[in-house]
């Protein structure tokens, strides 16, 4: 793929991820751009989780855990999304503005200060600070399909979870002996991130592995 055809292949994933952060947060509250949330506080507190997940104790051997550290980079970008979504009504010229700085290299190779760079930064500006999300994103190895494919599933999980009763607590969380997320993780292994519908795709296919209850009617 030309550069050109890259970028507009990952604006369109962008745009999609924006309607589904919009989408989410509305569900917890339909006036949360008035709402005052710290948005940046959240992202810099995902900084220090993604920190602990990458290892940065002298004092004891750690080793890095690669699914972990790519769930909270998926965590970061939700509430980065959430700040641009309030700074700017055109979610095209925000996926475009993430698309065009996704595709640039970076001189940074150490991790750790990479995460305090973007934490630094968050604290500094109030806002997302791409570039620097985007040096996390390539040290991580986590391409943006991939970042797609993640956030996609997080996503459509939360919604799955909300409308099984997670919040009344009847909701089930191992489904024939493996905790739902483990299930979502099979799910967007063997679908198409590409589809058209790959929302609906996942929702499905979660609905489909859901354990069934009895109806009360
Ligand atoms: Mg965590
Ligand atoms: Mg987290």
């Amino acid at each position: 793929m030309t550069s050109a055809t890259l970028i507009s292949h990952t604006t369109n994933k962008i745009v999609q991820m924006l309607t589904l952060q919009d989408e989410m947060n509305t569900k917890i509250n339909s006036q949360w751009r008035e709402a005052g949330y710290e948005w940046h506080r959240a992202i810099w507190t995902e900084c220090a989780e993604l920190m602990d997940h990458y290892g940065w104790k002298w004092w004891k051997k750690q080793t890095p855990d690669v699914e972990q550290i790519k769930l909270e980079i998926v965590d970061i970008f939700h509430f980065g999304l959430s700040i641009l979504l309030i700074e700017s009504n055109n979610n095209e010229d925000i996926a475009l503005d993430i698309a065009t700085e996704l595709e640039q290299s970076t001189n940074e190779t150490d991790f750790k200060i990479a995460i305090e760079k973007l934490a630094h930064k968050t604290l500094e500006t109030k806002s997302f600070a791409i570039k620097e999300f985007n040096t996390l994103l390539t040290l991580a190895d986590m391409s943006p399909d991939e970042l797609f494919q993640q956030y996609v599933g997080k996503n459509v999980l939360n919604f799955f979870r909300q409308d099984h009763g997670y919040k009344d607590g009847s909701y089930i969380k191992v489904w024939d002996g493996k905790e739902d997320n483990e299930q979502l993780a099979d799910v967007l292994n063997k679908l198409d991130a590409n589809s058209v519908d790959f929302r609906n795709d996942v929702y499905k296919a979660l609905e489909e592995r859901y354990p069934a209850t009895e109806s009360t009617y």
